[in-house]
């Protein structure tokens, strides 16, 4: 297994503490990786500096040509890289190799594209006998941290649009889930010139709080929890660097009289709980309409008591384990004490899977009221909890009446209905009759807090530049 960093284009032990990496499914140890040391994340900022000289220089051809080529080296890598990912996750292997990697090349071969098309306003004369342009330029170094539900996928959504755009890297995958991203350091070195991409190992305080605070870095871009921007955004505070914080979410889905059930169950029963229900889109703060209400839980249940937990390897499993026995614990906790609660209803699931493994039962839960802490906190596991709508303004009322603003979905048959309440849904993102469907060219990204800046799309790109003003005097 690779568990070397790069650093400046050279593959090179970490010199750091050692950390055990999980296999969750089985609660075993697949592999222990050295962290960073202080002295190696500071090599590695300055390498991106050094580096940032020459690629910020690189035409959009010549940078789009080297992401195409690594799109290439992932799909060619596609089954070894999947199975790191579902041995160091949990995941179902075919999903990760069928549903995940196809969509981790794309994401590099649109950013090749998209960086050859970068548009910007007209230059014009604005002052007489002066011609303004507006140029798009590079940032410099910037430090991409990311998460442990969809490794790879979003070291894909960080890496790419910075590059393309003509930045440097140093990134730190999440100190639970560093396989793939280590294997593409070892991919990626035969691609980039030295110093353009770095990739580290460690935890945050150790390693991403030097990161984020070294003086070179210019923008930090992080895909986490709300407490860890935060941390972050106050922390770095006095050096001024641009953010990009891509947060939690408690994604409303709202199901009014008129939805096809059957449709929307089959989405809640797939959207809710792929990755084992760790999406921060994830389907989980569901209100239905009291003329469907019943129906709407009692066929929820049967659909959900159906999904089938079990090793990564085993084709008929759909469910994985949760990331650590601690994560495992924090949802059976909030499951239980939504459940010490006399009015919530359990209908199915409800307790951790005995073994080794870190699996949690797919639940849900019915009757939960507005201000219950299952429907206003984000678990972030396979747990939905389904609560009881009257009409249309109490249920946007109640999906916008909350601190999170990533993703919503809204099912009905009625296009008026859809337009009018999609329009005021304070999310980045509202589905209409779907939910959880992604594509590069469409933004991804929160209001309220789980952040702002966009992941994909040509918002992505332009948020990895700088908008600068140029004025001749003829
Ligand atoms: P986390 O905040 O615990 O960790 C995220 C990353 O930040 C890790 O690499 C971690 O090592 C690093 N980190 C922690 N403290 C740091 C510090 N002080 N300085 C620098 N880096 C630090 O989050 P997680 O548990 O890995 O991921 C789950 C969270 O991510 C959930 O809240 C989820 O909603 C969110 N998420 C959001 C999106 C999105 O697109 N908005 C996507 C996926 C996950």
């Amino acid at each position: 297994m690779q568990t070397r960093l790069l650093i400046n284009g050279q593959l090179v032990e970490g010199e750091g503490a050692g950390y055990a990496v999980l296999n969750p499914a089985l609660g075993t140890v697949l592999v222990e990786v050295n962290e960073a040391s202080e002295a190696q994340v500071d090599a590695a900022v300055r390498a991106a500096d050094r580096a940032f000289e020459s690629w910020s220089q690189t035409t959009p051809k010549d940078r789009s040509r080297l992401l195409l080529k690594l799109a290439d080296t992932i799909e060619a890598h596609g089954e070894e890289l999947a199975r790191l990912e579902s041995d160091n996750c949990g995941k179902p292997y075919a999903a990760a190799l069928n549903d995940e990697i196809p969509a981790i090349a794309d994401v590099f071969r649109f950013f090749a594209g998209a960086t050859r098309c970068l548009g910007g306003s007209a230059a014009g004369e604005y002052l007489p006998g002066h011609t303004s342009m507006v140029r798009r330029d590079p940032l410099g170094v910037v430090a991409s941290i990311a998460p442990w539900n969809y490794p790879l996928m979003m070291v894909a959504w960080k890496i790419a649009p910075a590059l393309a755009a003509g930045n440097t890297v140093v990134l730190k995958p999440s100190e639970q889930t560093p396989l793939t991203a280590l294997r593409l350091a070892e991919l990626a070195s035969e691609i980039f010139p030295a110093g353009v991409l770095n990739i580290l190992f460690g935890r945050g305080p150790s390693v991403g709080t030097p990161l984020v605070s070294h003086p070179k870095v210019r923008m930090v871009s992080l895909t986490g929890s709300i407490a860890t921007g935060a941390n972050i955004i106050a922390s770095t505070a006095d050096s001024v660097k641009r953010m990009h914080m891509e947060l939690g979410g408690k994604a409303p889905v709202i199901i009014f009289d008129d939805a096809d059930i059957d449709a929307a169950v089959d989405g809640i029963r797939t959207f809710g709980f792929y990755n084992a229900g760790q999406d921060c889109t994830a389907a989980c703060r569901i209100y239905a309409q009291s003329g469907i209400y019943e129906q709407f839980v009692e066929k929820l249940g049967k659909a959900v008591a159906s999904i089938k937990h079990g090793l990564q390897n085993d084709p008929d499993t759909e469910l994985g384990p949760l990331i650590t026995a601690q994560h495992r614990d924090r949802v059976a906790a909030m499951v239980e004490r939504a459940l010490a609660q006399p009015h919530i209803r359990l209908i199915t699931g409800g307790k951790a899977v005995a073994g080794d493994g870190f699996f949690f039962e797919p639940t849900v839960l019915a009757d939960a009221q507005q201000d219950d802490e299952i429907v206003r906190r984000e678990v972030f596991g396979p747990v939905v909890s389904v609560t009881r709508f009257e009409d249309e303004e109490q249920a946007l009322a109640w999906a916008n009446d909350s601190d999170y603003g990533l993703a919503s979905s809204l099912w009905t048959a009625d296009v008026g209905r859809a337009h009018r309440v999609s329009a005021r849904l304070q999310y980045g993102c509202t589905w209409v009759n779907t939910h959880f469907m992604l594509v590069s060219e469409m933004p991804h990204g929160g209001q309220k807090l789980s952040g702002y800046g966009k992941d994909m799309s040509m918002y992505g790109l332009e948020d990895y530049t700088c908008v600068r003003h140029v004025m001749f005097k003829h």
